[in-house]
């Protein structure tokens, strides 16, 4: 995936966000304040228009502009949390004009590991991590087995469903939903949510 292409996945998201974004408010609305699709439709929709005018083969430079507009656009964690997250992918990318499956494990470790640098959440405190440390492991280890694509992309799609579900079953203690205690379970969390939509737009846009 060149430079180029990663502006077209990062064009999808936009309008999957765009797309899903009321359901994401109305999840967070639930166990929330009920602006996680604003925030997140506000941040994309930023970083599409910044995208283009984008003319760069760095594929790390791409994505640091895509850090830069959700920090500076999008309210509430989420957006230093993904802000983060595109940081670090950024840095993994840098003077990369072409990224590789092996690659796209490094960026999606290095983004995880942003957003436990600026988070300090846990796998298990129903956020955005209890969807993408499980697809990275799933990532991984298909890439370790030497699956296929498709393979691959069913594997993924099973552990995003799974995760999303867990999200339900468990108590929130990061973020405002911890407010709430135990009645957050039950529900299922906006973050991880997001991450499944963005996810599952950059599976589609490979094969
Ligand atoms: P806010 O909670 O400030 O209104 P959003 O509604 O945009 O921000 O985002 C809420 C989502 O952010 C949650 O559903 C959760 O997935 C994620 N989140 C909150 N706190 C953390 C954290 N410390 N680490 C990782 N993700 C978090
Ligand atoms: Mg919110």
């Amino acid at each position: 995936m060149n430079a180029e292409q990663v502006i077209q996945v990062l064009q999808a998201m936009n309008q999957v966000i765009d797309r899903e974004a009321q359901y994401l408010t109305d999840l967070d609305a639930a166990i929330g304040d009920g602006d996680h699709g604003i925030n997140m439709k506000r941040g994309f929709a930023a970083v599409s228009l910044k995208l283009e005018a984008e003319s760069t083969e760095d594929c790390g430079a791409v994505l640091k502009t895509v850090a830069m507009t959700l920090i500076s656009t999008v309210g509430g964690a989420s957006g230093p949390l993904y802000g983060t997250a595109f940081l670090k992918a950024a840095q993994a990318a840098n003077g990369k004009t072409e990224l590789t499956k092996e690659d796209a494990l490094a960026l999606l470790t290095a983004a995880i590991e942003g957003v436990q640098f600026r988070g300090k959440a846990e796998r298990g405190e129903k956020t955005m991590l209890d969807l993408l440390i499980p697809v990275k492991e799933a990532y991984a280890d298909a890439l370790a087995q030497g699956l296929t694509l498709e393979e691959t992309k069913q594997t993924i799609l099973t552990v995003m469903d799974e995760s999303i579900a867990f999200t339900k079953t468990i108590r929130a203690t990061k973020g405002r939903a911890s407010y709430l205690g135990d009645r957050s379970i039950g529900h299922q969390d906006p973050g991880a949510t997001s991450s499944y939509f963005l996810i599952k737009t950059v599976m589609d846009s490979v094969g």
